[in-house]
């Protein structure tokens, strides 16, 4: 690796400029430029014990650059080829490379024996499908460290009830138990986005966060309840196309599990999510 600082602006403007290349809005190419957020992303990659991590998404590699000081053997994911033969040029064989969509990407190809680490600083409009592919991926992913749009950071810290509480929310704190690691300031990136972010850690748990007799069932109740949030829960279950309940059997289910059926859906917590597939389960045999 060479020595330059990589969180400098100066520098990355200077490969930049060298190099022909552009900041590319479209693959959310914003740059961190502060050093100690830069440590206390890789600090927290570190804990996990695993020497090889998986950064999705290097872009002129400050990050990567901070995980090889913190001792880390980072394996990048990059979708932009035209960084290349800087990244191969700047960090020769202390990295592993691989060109592509970290979407696309065959996981099995990726992820080792042991459970990975993974670390990105990523785009805001991928953060969703990236996080699903991972929880998807649970049994071969460790922890999350992860750059998240402020707002998106605070959807997966609420509680039922405010605006920000979502399906996404209870989807990621059943599978992983999520902790913040630092606020970040828009002005720390180059060129500076629209939004401050946040880096959270999620750390995938070994079972769920509450006892269910059927996953697939509780997240379709949990579909259901948020894709019609102005519902009653009794309307939401009993007009969903996860469900197909009959009005009655919604009701029943709600009256079982002891919840008022005037409520609305985004009043329940995980646990009365878990308490109704399991009554459900029950009723349908
Ligand atoms: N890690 C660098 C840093 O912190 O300065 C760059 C971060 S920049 C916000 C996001 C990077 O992710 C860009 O280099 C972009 O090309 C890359 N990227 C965007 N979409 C991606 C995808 N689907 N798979 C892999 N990399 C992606």
């Amino acid at each position: 690796m060479k020595t330059d600082n990589l969180s400098s602006p100066a520098v990355i403007k200077n490969i930049l400029a060298e190099r022909g290349l552009m900041p590319k809005k479209g693959l959310g190419q914003n740059f961190l430029i502060d050093k100690n957020i830069l440590r206390k992303i890789a600090e927290s990659a570190a804990e996990d014990g695993n020497r090889r991590v998986i950064e999705i998404g290097p872009g002129l590699g400050a990050l990567t650059q901070a995980l090889i000081e913190a001792g880390l053997r980072p394996a990048c994911v990059e979708a932009d080829g035209t960084l290349e033969e800087h990244l191969r040029d700047f960090f020769g064989d202390d990295i592993d490379l691989i060109f592509g969509d970290f979407l696309k990407i065959d996981t099995d190809s990726l992820f080792g024996s042991e459970k990975a680490t993974v670390v990105g600083n990523l785009p805001y409009y991928i953060t969703t499908p990236i996080i699903t592919k991972l929880i998807e991926n649970r049994d071969k992913v460790k922890s999350v460290t992860m750059m998240i749009q402020r707002e998106v950071a605070d959807r997966l810290r609420s509680a039922p009830g405010s605006s920000d509480y979502g399906s996404l929310t209870l989807f990621v704190r059943y599978y992983c138990d999520v902790k913040s690691v630092v606020k970040v300031s828009r002005n720390v990136f180059y060129p500076v986005p629209k939004v401050d972010s946040e880096v959270l850690k999620l750390t995938m748990r070994d079972t769920g966060a509450v006892e269910t007799s059927d996953e697939k069932l509780m997240f379709d109740i949990i579909r259901s309840a948020f894709g019609k949030r102005r519902k009653t829960v009794l309307n939401a279950l009993a007009n969903s196309e996860y469900l197909l309940w009959t009005k009655d059997f919604a009701a029943k289910v709600l009256a079982k599990t002891g919840i008022d059926e005037k409520i609305r859906g985004e009043k329940l917590d995980l646990g009365d999510f878990a308490a109704l597939a399991n009554t459900a389960r029950e009723l349908l045999g």
